[in-house]
This record gives structure tokens, sequence and C-alpha cells, in this order.
């Protein structure tokens, strides 16, 4: 079996997902068209859509968030002090990845190690999200990751929802700048921001949004940390994670 085959098996091992079922190529193909085509024929929210609101006044301090280049709002975003999240990081963690990808990752804010590294999803559980990447062809350096906020909540609590709106901007601007062809949430926290609503993961995966006015299209899944908890959860993320990939087809961008 051909090396980058093997690879492909053991990410798709990482996401729960029987490769003992695909003594083939062909049949691994089967496997992801009869979850992709399951999560195809989940419920379409009509009309959902995110409200992230690239506003210049919730970034605060007369800075026009809305208009800063990548520099400018990755410097700005080292010295914010617009919310009290800033008190307790070690260092803002801005974003990594492709500036111009086709796939964003949005999850909810930095923990203990992001916050050390300055770098988002990384230790375990970014581990687990490189390999979902991975398992549907996206190495971890083509898309573009960030977070609802950017700075560690203490004790890793949830962000409060002032805080997620004091860093909005900030992620408003780097979508803008991005400009991805999908967004994939993944779980609770960047979910309910991106869409402004107090459903759940398991309400809101399986079914294709639009992030505020614009029509990118926002698909949610499981934090990779739950998922860590709940392997169980893994063949739903990797549906999901298919039907983020058929999205992307059915836009005709041919890029996944
Ligand atoms: S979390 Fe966002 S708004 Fe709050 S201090 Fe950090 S960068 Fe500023």
């Amino acid at each position: 079996m051909p090396e980058e085959e093997n690879k492909r098996l053991s990410y798709l091992d990482a996401m729960g997902v029987q490769v003992w079922q695909a003594r083939s190529t062909r049949e691994v193909e089967v496997v992801e068209a009869a979850a992709g085509a399951r999560a195809h024929a989940a419920t379409l929210a009509p009309g959902a859509s995110a409200s992230v609101a690239p506003t210049v006044t919730e970034a605060g301090a007369d800075v026009d968030v809305s208009q800063l280049d990548w520099e400018a709002l990755r410097a700005r975003v080292q010295v914010c002090t617009q919310c009290e999240l800033h008190q307790g990081r070690t260092q803002a963690v801005f974003g990594v990845g492709n500036r111009n990808a086709t796939w964003m990752v949005i999850g909810e804010g930095p923990g203990v190690d992001e916050d050390r590294l300055g770098e988002p999803f990384v230790g375990r559980a970014g581990q687990l999200l490189n390999n979902m990447l991975l398992a549907i062809g996206l190495p971890r350096e083509q898309v573009y990751i960030a977070n609802i906020v950017k700075c560690r909540p203490p004790q890793n609590r949830d962000p409060r929802p002032e805080e997620a709106a004091s860093c909005a901007a900030y992620l408003a601007r780097q979508i803008a700048l991005v400009q991805p062809q999908i967004i994939v949430a993944v779980g609770r926290v960047a979910a309910q921001n991106l869409l402004n609503t107090e459903l759940s993961v398991g309400r809101l995966r399986g079914q294709r949004f639009s992030y505020d006015q614009s029509e990118i299209p926002v698909i949610v899944t499981y934090h990779p940390a739950y998922l860590l908890r709940s392997p169980k959860e893994k063949r739903r993320a990797w549906q999901d994670l298919l039907l983020a990939r058929e999205t992307l087809r059915g836009l005709g961008t041919g890029d996944s």
C-alpha cells in the first residue's frame, strides 16, 4: 500500500473511522460517500446567519479595526486591553495559517498551551484537529485557524458574552482579510457566537449556515478537546467535515 494511503488511513483511524472496512481505496470512498450523504440529508437552516459585526467601537480606543491590515491588526490584538481577559494572559493568541485560505477553522479561545506558545490549537486537542484536517486532505498550514477570544480565560472557563463581544471585531476583520470559502466552527462557544444562537452543537451540526450577511457557509462540529473526552463522537465530527467538503464542492470551487 502506498505510503500516502497508509498515512491517510491513520488519520481516518484517528477520526474513529473504521479503517478495517477499507480493504481498498474504493471502499474508503464508499464509506466517505455514505457518511457524506447522511450529513447532506440533514435539515438546512433557512436564513440562519452569523452575527459577528466588524464594528469600530467594539474594539475601542479610536481604532477602526475594520480597516486594519494584517500587521496592524496583529499589533493591535497584542496590546489589547478591551476586556478583563488581558489581565491573565501570557500573550494574546492572534491566529495562524494561510492568510489566503479556502478553509477557516474557528475555535473558542486559548488554553494553557496556546497561551504559552502563542498559537491556537496546540497540544493534544491541536494534534487531533490536525488529524481531522489531514483526514480530508488538508494540511494544517493550508487553513487559517483563529479563536472567538484571543486571550486565555482563567481556569479555561468559557469566555463570557461581553468578552466575546469585545473581541468580535478582531475575528470579523480576520475573516474579512482571509475571505475563506468555508468556515468550520469547532465547539459550542464558537458556534454560538458565530451564529448568534444558544443551541447546542448537537442541534447545530449537520446543517449549513452562513456567516453574517455573507454567503460564506458555516459548518458546526465538535471541539477536538471534547472529542478526546468523548471519542465515540469522532464519527459525527468526520461526517461534519465531509459535509463541509461537500458544501465547498457544491460551490464549484473544486478546492477541498
Ligand atoms: S480577549 Fe480580545 S478583547 Fe479581550 S483583551 Fe484579549 S484581545 Fe482584547
